[in-house]
């Protein structure tokens, strides 16, 4: 099993840094930029997907669709409550996944230690460790914001979905067409996401609405869902949630989008570039800058040219998977002085 996985994950940062190093920048380079991180992240989905449940059956000898049966027996076990079967996938799941991200990260913010995760920090001289008071007045809104707001949404959802067909049916969605849902919701992610973020930071909403996201230059995880309540609303849910209602999409699926969506935002802005793992270059740029990189994948910024300046720093240049151990502020320092 690991061999094809960390053989198709090895592959996707290689093919993304040859793309850029030949851009020119353009749309048609966005493009191809676009298309390569998504077909990789297909492919490796792919390849995992297929190689985790051929083990899984190998391992205990299940037969026919091992993850259809697995669904049947919990749906049969919830003996036709489909309403706590929504709930603890859209809700259970998505939770233990967000808060059990953000707990060891919050160590790591909290006590500066250990020292193999923080050397990875993105702006080295901030939250080491970070500020206790500043820290407790955002988990109070975190919290409002996740149980109140978040949940309320879920539950909406809910009953749009349910208008339109069962949303936790007997039969699973095939695994390719909950990656081409996947896909899809990724899309439309970056495109309201992008769109509602620039509208916030029109000079008639920004300080009402945005600046209390912004008041952190150098974002950690829990800060991705630190905002106004409006703004939580229009630019952290919705973006999220309107896709499975569009689709009509299986609670399984729904449950998986909510539970990547939520790790990935963490992940932007926990302000470590860790090795591995998504790069959180882009979005810590806009925390740092304010009028750059407003999207999640970065496709609108380059049509809209609101990468520019970016593009000609170091975080761009460190912005990809890091597929070594040493830092890239070690590898790609700031500047001369700060080399060894
Ligand atoms: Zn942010
Ligand atoms: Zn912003």
């Amino acid at each position: 099993m690991t061999v094809e996985t960390s053989d198709t994950r090895g592959s996707a940062p290689t093919r993304i840094s040859s793309s850029r190093q030949e851009g020119s920048g353009g749309l048609w380079d966005s493009v191809k930029k676009a298309a390569v991180v998504i077909g990789s992240g297909i492919l490796f989905l792919a390849a995992f997907g297929n190689s985790l449940t051929w083990h899984l059956q190998r391992f205990w000898g299940a037969s026919g669709d091992f993850w259809q049966n697995l669904w049947t027996r919990v749906y049969v076990g919830f003996e036709g409550h489909e309403t706590a079967l929504f709930y603890l996938g859209t809700m259970l799941v998505p939770t233990l996944a967000f808060w059990g991200t953000n707990t060891l990260l919050l160590l790591v913010d909290t006590t500066g230690k250990p020292s193999f995760i923080t050397r990875y920090r993105i702006q080295p001289e901030k939250n080491n460790p970070v500020d206790p008071v500043r820290l407790r007045h955002v988990l109070k809104t975190v919290i409002f914001n996740y149980v109140f707001i978040s949940g309320s949404m879920v539950v909406i959802s809910r009953y749009l979905m349910t208008m339109r067909g069962n949303p936790c049916g007997p039969e699973l969605p095939t695994f390719h067409w909950a990656l081409a849902e996947l896909a899809f919701f990724s899309l439309l992610e970056e495109f309201m996401f992008y769109y509602s973020h620039r509208l916030f930071h029109h000079p008639s909403l920004y300080k009402r609405f945005h600046k209390q996201h912004h008041e952190w230059t150098a974002p950690i995880g829990v800060v991705c869902i630190y905002a106004h309540p409006l703004e939580h609303v229009i630019s952290n849910m919705l973006p999220v949630a309107l896709g499975p209602v569009l689709l009509g999409s299986h609670v399984s699926t729904t449950a998986m989008w909510y539970s990547v969506a939520l790790i990935s935002t963490t992940i932007s802005h926990c302000g470590y570039h860790l090795p591995f793992l998504p790069s959180p270059e882009f979005h810590d740029f806009h925390h740092l800058r304010f009028n750059q990189c407003f999207g999640v994948f970065g496709m609108l910024d380059r049509l809209h040219g609101t990468d520019t300046k970016f593009r000609q720093t170091k975080q761009y240049e460190r912005h990809s998977v890091l597929t070594s151990l040493t830092p890239l502020n070690d590898s790609i320092p700031d500047t001369p002085k700060k080399g060894h």
